[in-house]
């Protein structure tokens, strides 16, 4: 057991700083959360949760919480043609069969993590600006003239991140030619749209897909398209419908249904980063989309980082305050490469999903799409992996903090 527990400081609070922070308090660690904007909060936009980081949300006590704000999905989850011809089921369950595969608003995930965190955790109103460390602290700077001192610093500023430069030269971010579509519609306007399944339609250059969300109150939907306007990297801006609708136009009925209704859409530019060759410096580590950016087509940025959060937690629950900074480079070595596999399937993907016209390029397609579940699958939960983080490596026995008992021990 160790004598003195590191404190921890992190900076963002996003999902991943966030979960992190839930997951360093229940293995006994002091953190405190440092975000910039004025109040913790989230854009109106879904994200799905799959088994991987599920599980681990179940570790910190929030099953109840998932299962409340959260819409599961189901078997009848399907990847369709672009004119609603179906080409293959989804995976719903990890391995072992257990379906933990939720939509859920992101305002509602960031909003449980925050109310899960004891009192005065969060520090609201704080943007770092700065970070200096030596062999026995570390320290951050804010630009409203505050400071905070800790035995380490967990840079969770996302994709943007102001700290990452302290850990490796600053990296360009690669564009990849397209934009997403978000937004949400509220289900009582689409009365009849099923609240049980994910569903995807592939078309030429273009893919469409929906689930739901906070507990099938609102059908989240969003329309990948292609671009050759550069928008700043991971910059959301308001979208126009008619464009929307456009992009869409004559695919299956029931895509029409959904754009229909849309009042309101944002547009995100879809950028990543190479894989860093390094997440730490010292007491600095870089965590979710600071450390690795990623595109979305695993839907799994969130995830890794909810990975990211527990695996860190774990180790750093075994170190004191002098063998902090080793424990930070036993959680790189664990979750990088790990990560860096996701973030070039995610990749893969991408160059399948936009690269591929023409029937019999679309035939192809249909094919790897109907192989892609299982092989997804495994990069969500290192189901049968074995490999670098995956499915092989065994965590810890929980902490006694932790109520909930795991459905699986395995970081995945
Ligand atoms: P962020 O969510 O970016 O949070 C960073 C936080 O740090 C923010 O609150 C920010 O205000 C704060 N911050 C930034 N700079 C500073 C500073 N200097 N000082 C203090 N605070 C600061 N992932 C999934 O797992 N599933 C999905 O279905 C999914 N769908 C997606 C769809 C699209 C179109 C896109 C673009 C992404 C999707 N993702 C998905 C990815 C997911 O959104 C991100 O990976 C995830 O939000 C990363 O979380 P994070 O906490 O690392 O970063």
């Amino acid at each position: 057991m160790a004598q003195s527990r590191p404190a921890v400081a992190i900076v963002g609070g996003g999902i991943g700083g966030l979960f992190a922070a839930n997951a360093l308090t229940a293995h006994g660690i002091t953190v405190s959360v440092y975000e910039q904007a004025p109040a913790i909060g989230e854009i109106g936009a879904g994200i799905f949760l799959t088994p991987n980081s599920v599980r681990h949300l179940h570790r910190i006590g929030l099953q109840g919480a998932v299962e409340k704000w959260g819409a599961r999905v189901g078997r009848d989850s399907h990847y369709f043609r672009h004119d609603g011809a179906r080409i293959a089921p989804v995976q719903v369950t990890d391995a072992s069969g257990w379906n933990a595969t939720f939509g859920m608003h992101r305002a509602d995930l960031v909003d449980m993590l925050a109310a899960a965190l004891p009192p005065r955790t969060v520090h609201a109103g704080h943007r770092c600006s700065g970070f200096a460390q030596d062999g026995n602290t570390a320290r951050v700077t804010f630009s409203n003239g505050a400071s905070a001192e800790a035995d380490i610093v967990i840079a969770a500023d996302g994709i943007h991140s102001e700290l990452r430069p302290y850990v490796f030269p600053p990296s360009r971010p690669v564009f990849h030619g397209s934009v997403a579509y978000r937004g949400l519609v509220p289900h009582e306007r689409l009365p009849d749209w099923p609240t049980d399944r994910w569903q995807m339609w592939l078309g030429t250059g273009r893919h469409f897909l929906t689930f739901p969300v906070r507990a099938g109150k609102l059908i989240n939907y969003v329309g990948f398209v292609p671009t050759d306007e550069q928008m700043k990297e991971s910059w959301s801006a308001p979208g126009d419908p008619d464009t929307l609708r456009r992009e869409f136009a004559g695919w299956d009925p029931r895509i029409e249904q959904v754009l229909a209704e849309v009042q309101q859409t944002f547009r995100w530019a879809l950028y990543d980063r190479e894989p860093l060759p390094g997440w730490t410096k010292g007491r600095l580590g870089l965590l979710g989309d600071a450390a690795h950016p990623m595109l979305p087509h695993l839907g799994q940025g969130a995830n890794q980082s909810i990975e990211d959060g527990m695996a860190l937690a774990i180790i750093l629950g075994r170190a004191d305050r002098s063998t902090a900074p080793l424990a930070l480079l036993a959680y790189e070595r664990l979750r990088r490469e790990r990560v860096a596999e996701v973030q070039r399937g995610a990749r893969q993907r991408h160059a399948l999903r936009f690269s591929l016209f023409g029937s019999w390029r679309e035939r192809r397609r249909d094919h790897r799409a109907r192989r892609i579940p299982q092989a997804a699958l495994q990069l969500r939960c290192g189901a049968g992996s074995g490999s670098r983080g995956g499915g092989a490596l065994t965590t810890p026995d929980p902490h006694p903090a932790l109520s909930e008992k795991p459905p699986s021990t395995t970081i995945c």
